[in-house]
């Protein structure tokens, strides 16, 4: 097991029911560190680029749109195997098919407000903390 950071993104759904707080409690509970966070709300231009790998995908307008309809909470969480055990906690993208216990079961609207958002690869999860965060801004 090894230390790891990854990048997550309460999505305007849960800011607008003000879950916030449920939602870091559950990576709390798991073993996961907030180490950065910051409130903000997406540009349509941050989205677009954000989401850019789901550009040809029949949702990407949607997406955009869904991502730049209110305030986010974008966070660097960390923790052993990170990215691995966010998926975990956050559960399937479809809430229909996420596990009992996990935020999307407990919290997602559907499939697209499905309440956060997390890197899928070390790799990915490098470049998207970049997108948002400098060094000095990231406190382990
Ligand atoms: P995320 O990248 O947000 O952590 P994910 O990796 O589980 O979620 P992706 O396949 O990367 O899912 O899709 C990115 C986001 O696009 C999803 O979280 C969801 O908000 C939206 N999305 C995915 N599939 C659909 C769909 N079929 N219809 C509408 N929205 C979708
Ligand atoms: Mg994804």
């Amino acid at each position: 097991m090894t230390k790891e950071r990854t990048f997550s993104i309460i999505k305007p759904d849960a800011t607008r029911r003000n879950l916030t707080g449920k939602i870091n409690a559950k990576f709390e509970e798991k073993g996961l560190r907030v180490v950065a966070q910051k409130r903000l709300h997406m540009t349509q231009e941050m989205a677009e680029r954000f989401y850019a790998v789901h550009k040809e995908r029949p949702f990407y307008k949607d997406l955009v749109k869904f991502m730049t309809s209110g305030p986010v909470v974008v966070q660097v969480l960390e923790g052993n195997d990170a990215v691995a055990l966010n998926r975990k906690v956050m559960g399937a993208t479809n809430p229909a098919n996420a596990e009992p216990g996990t935020i999307r079961k407990e919290f997602a609207e559907s499939i697209e407000a499905n309440s956060v958002h997390g890197s899928d690869s070390p790799e990915n999860a490098k470049n998207e903390i970049a997108f948002f965060f400098s060094e000095t801004e990231i406190v382990g």
